[in-house]
């Protein structure tokens, strides 16, 4: 699309604002449990759209499909939640109420990673809230992210509540900056590299606009003396290897203390050589994973598991002995390898964990929860489990980072404080005094 076609799908969504606001919240609730229902008649076609696009395997697409319908389920459960208060007021006979009205039209944008996850993540609380949505597809992902929003028209919204603006990647800036820019836009949600994120945050700025940003990661998996090691092997074997290391939330660091170093690296390389080889998205994200490895490797590193790839299937790396000086522990590398990094004890292994510009996710292996809570909450990041993996998303969950990995919060009531407008109303019920 151009920008004059972008804008005019702006203009449709500031059209649709004043009817899809004033639903009850129990019609609003309907629509979008009828979006979850087909979103599901679609999967067929959304999976393989996003085999075909994003290189994607077929499982991850499928489990796409029921976290996105689930999403939708549970903004659906929220229309109702959308509550304010009554605060008491020093002044005779006020009523003093603080109300939550939608913010208006609500720009989303969603990258290819987990396409339908994104998009309905971005889409299912700000409609909830009585908003009408732009979604800007990723480039990658046009198609798929096509079907999301055709969904919707097939649930019966009307037309301009949820739009979709594409656009070739050459044009990516002026056509998200003129949406931005677009005055009936309210709020802003993307999804997407650190790098694009500070540039929608800018352009935000400049337009007084509040923006949610959910960046890259580093996420950290601690491995303490007392962990399960057997649960923390699988937990990290899935938590870097699932959908080839492409999610934002993937272990790209494990941080394991001297003590159980050798038996969980002997472990977990044992555990990962029987893995499969995995796509990714496309030759780049090849190059720069083995240009992290190589370099590491060239530093000092160990390559524990991995090897060449064959066109876009890459096998899981793992690489031992990675220090800070390393691009490795720093650069998200959004593919197929884990860096494992040795602690001298829990102290250590928390500064090594928080080294980092990023903190989106986190997780710590011990089998002392009071110290994994202790740690969990010296953690620099959104989210930490304690005996889980990184990789981790529920709808109702307030989902977000820290430092990096941007502000602000997707999912459940979190969501509602950001896509609506809170408001302070009162009604005076007794005649005024005047001091002039
Ligand atoms: P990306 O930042 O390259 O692209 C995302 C979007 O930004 C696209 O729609 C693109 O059109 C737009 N864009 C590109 N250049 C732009 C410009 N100059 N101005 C305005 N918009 C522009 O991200 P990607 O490669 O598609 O996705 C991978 C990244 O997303 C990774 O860093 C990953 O960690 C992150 N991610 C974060 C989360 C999270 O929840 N925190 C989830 C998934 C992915």
């Amino acid at each position: 699309m151009t920008v004059r076609e972008a804008a005019a799908v702006a203009a449709a969504a500031a059209s649709a604002l004043p009817a899809w606001s004033a639903l009850g919240p129990n019609a609003r609730r309907a629509q979008l449990n009828a979006a979850a229902m087909a979103l599901e008649a679609k999967g067929d076609a959304i999976v393989a759209a996003m085999i075909a696009e994003c290189a994607a395997h077929e499982g991850w697409a499928r489990f796409n499909l029921r976290l996105g319908a689930d999403m939708l389920r549970e903004a659906a459960a929220l229309t109702t939640q959308i509550g304010g208060e009554v605060i008491p007021s020093d002044k005779p006979g006020c009523l003093a109420m603080a109300l939550r009205e939608p913010a208006g039209v609500c720009l989303g944008i969603a990258p290819w990673n987990a396409p339908v996850i994104l998009v309905v993540r971005a889409l299912a609380v700000p409609l909830a809230c009585g908003n009408t949505v732009i979604l800007k597809a990723s480039e990658i992902c046009p198609m798929t992210h096509g079907l999301i929003v055709d969904a919707f028209a097939d649930a019966g919204f009307a037309p301009g509540v949820v739009g979709l603006v594409t656009n070739a990647p050459a044009n990516a800036g002026e056509v998200v900056g003129a949406l931005i820019d677009h005055p009936a836009v309210r709020r802003i949600n993307f999804t997407g590299s650190t790098a694009v994120g500070r540039i929608i945050a800018i352009r935000a700025a400049q337009n007084l606009k509040p923006v949610l940003l959910e960046l890259g990661g580093k996420a950290p998996l601690i491995v303490l003396a007392d962990a399960d090691l057997d649960q923390a092997v699988k937990a990290a074997a899935f938590g870097s290897f699932m959908n080839a290391g492409q999610i934002c939330m993937s272990t790209e660091r494990i941080i394991v203390v001297d003590a159980v170093a050798e038996a969980f690296v002997a472990a977990f390389t044992a555990k990962v050589s029987t893995m499969h080889a995995a796509s990714v998205v496309d030759t780049r994200a090849v190059d720069h994973v083995a240009a992290l490895v190589d370099a590491a490797v060239a530093a000092g590193a160990r390559l524990g598991t991995g090897g060449p790839a064959d066109g876009v299937i890459m096998p899981p790396h793992v690489v031992d002995h990675v220090t800070p000086a390393m691009a490795l522990f720093r650069e998200e590398s959004f593919g197929p390898v884990v860096a494992v990094t040795r602690a001298r004890d829990e102290a250590h292994a928390v500064e090594l964990a928080n080294d980092t510009d990023y903190g989106l996710s986190a997780s710590v292996f011990t089998r002392d929860v009071a110290r994994g809570l202790t740690i969990a909450r010296a953690m620099k990041s959104g989210i930490c489990h304690i005996n889980g993996p990184t990789v981790h998303d529920e709808a109702q969950m307030p989902f977000g980072g820290t430092k990096a990995s941007g502000y602000g919060r997707f999912g459940g009531k979190a969501g509602i404080d950001a896509f609506t407008e809170l408001r302070w109303i009162t009604i005076e019920t007794q005649p005024g005094h005047f001091p002039i």
